[in-house]
């Protein structure tokens, strides 16, 4: 078995890893990345992509930590999307240049002035009723336009990958690292395995775990305590069939009751991704149920829709968190340090610039590697990147369920 030296082996592919991957190469790090199965599988291609101001976690009119943590990022991403900052994203696809939020209780209509009062940088607009899509047309509550970018995660991930493809490899999905330990229990090295049984020994002198959900299964295997993790799951709805692109959050109280993302199929449909409370509140339900009950919010939320022409699934994802005491969703996110094992989670996409960094920070703290030699990896075979869930999706079911009917 061949052995290769890096600075470090960074295992998942997901938008940490990769972002990782991409800000070690600009400073000349020698590092490789390691994906079991399509790049992105499980949270950034189901993700809604949406490039949080922190608005969204202050609609109890305070700055929370979560929006702390988050209002500096959409102002960085838009550089990076622009090609202006590293990693240069200007291949990544941008959704929408804003977001929608409306509501009809008394929460709404205080919107206007919160982005402003706790320091965010992007203050919602309002919308007057002549210029509002015609969605909300008849909407009884305030209507206001965030200037939050949503993103194509499917092509933020391609374009990570493009930029760095020489580094990714695909390993084994289910055998793809052994760790080795030395004779005081440390990580010494990991034995790659590929999909056809090939090995390459890797000494790192840090080990990234950024596997998302995995981090906790890679976490036993290197010796180490899985409970650092917890996950939440979602829930969540797609519907297509005679819909316009649309992004918005419905807004009732502290919470978004629903969030809608339009993306579109590989046949060019527009496909709507419904989350908020509706997904957290559908992990207990059953397929059909959840959907029934999302018909029913989009009626009722969204006076002028049109749902008789929609075809409706569902996708059930956990995120992948830090644990926090409660349970609940933590305000940032966090680095594990174990040795020379960092494990990463972002708690959210917009976030993964700030995690990405911070790691960055941590490695750097170790001389620069002369640049590694990966040629006993240079034919491995090259992870894709995951199919979005409405691509992969068989099951979709038609409620041709007229609005009067429904009513
Ligand atoms: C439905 C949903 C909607 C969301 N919407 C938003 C949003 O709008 N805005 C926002 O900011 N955040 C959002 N988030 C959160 C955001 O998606 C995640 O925080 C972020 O994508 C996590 O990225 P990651 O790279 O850490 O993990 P992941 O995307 O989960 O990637 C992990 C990668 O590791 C690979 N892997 C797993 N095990 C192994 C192994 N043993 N060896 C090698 N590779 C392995 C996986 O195949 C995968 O490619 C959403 C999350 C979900 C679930």
């Amino acid at each position: 078995m061949e052995t290769i030296r890096v600075n470090a082996l960074i295992i998942g592919g997901g938008a940490t890893g990769l972002w990782l991957l991409d800000q070690l190469r600009h400073q000349h790090r020698s590092a490789i990345l390691v994906e079991s199965h399509a790049l992105g599988t499980g949270q950034t291609i189901a993700a809604q992509g949406i490039l949080h101001s922190g608005l969204k976690y202050s609609l109890q009119g305070l700055l929370t930590a979560s929006a702390r943590q988050a209002r500096e990022m959409p102002a960085l991403w838009r550089k990076c999307l622009e090609g202006q900052q590293l990693p240069d994203l200007s291949g990544t696809h941008i959704r929408s240049e804003s977001f929608y939020l409306w509501g009809t209780n008394s929460t709404a209509s205080k919107l206007g002035m919160w982005g402003a009062r706790l320091g965010l940088q992007v203050t919602p607009q309002a919308v007057s009723p002549h210029n509002a899509p015609a969605l909300l047309s008849g909407c009884t509550g305030a209507v206001f336009s965030v200037a939050e970018q949503v993103i194509n995660c499917g092509s933020l991930l391609a374009n990570l990958a493009e930029a760095n493809r020489d580094r990714i490899f695909q390993i084994d999905r289910d055998q793809g690292t052994d760790f080795r330990f030395d004779a005081e229990q440390k990580v010494r090295s990991v034995v790659l395995t590929s999909g056809d049984g090939r090995q390459v020994e890797v000494v790192a002198d840090w080990i990234v775990l950024s596997a998302g959900r995995g981090n906790a299964q890679l976490r036993i295997a290197a010796g180490l305590d899985p409970r650092k993790q917890q996950t939440r799951p979602l829930h969540m709805v797609m519907v297509r069939g005679g819909l316009p692109e649309f992004h918005g959050h419905c807004v009732d109280g502290a919470k978004t009751r629903i969030s809608i993302t339009s993306a579109k199929t590989a046949e060019g449909e527009v496909v709507w991704q419904i989350g908020g409370q509706l997904a957290e509140e559908g992990v207990g339900m059953e397929r059909a149920d959840l959907i029934a009950r999302a018909r029913t919010e989009l009626l009722e939320t969204m006076p002028g829709i049109h749902l008789e022409d929609a075809w409706w699934s569902t996708y059930r994802v956990d995120r992948a968190e830090p644990t926090t005491m409660t349970g609940a969703r933590p305000d940032s996110f966090r680095i594990e340090r174990d040795g020379n094992i960092l494990t990463a989670w972002p708690t959210k996409l917009v976030l993964v610039p700030r995690l990405a960094a911070s790691l960055t920070e941590t490695i750097a703290t170790t001389p620069i590697q002369s640049p590694a030699t990966v040629k006993p990896l240079a034919d491995w075979p090259q992870p894709p990147v995951a199919k979005a869930p409405w691509d992969r999706e068989q099951f979709w079911t038609s409620l041709s369920v007229s609005k009067a009917e429904a009513a």
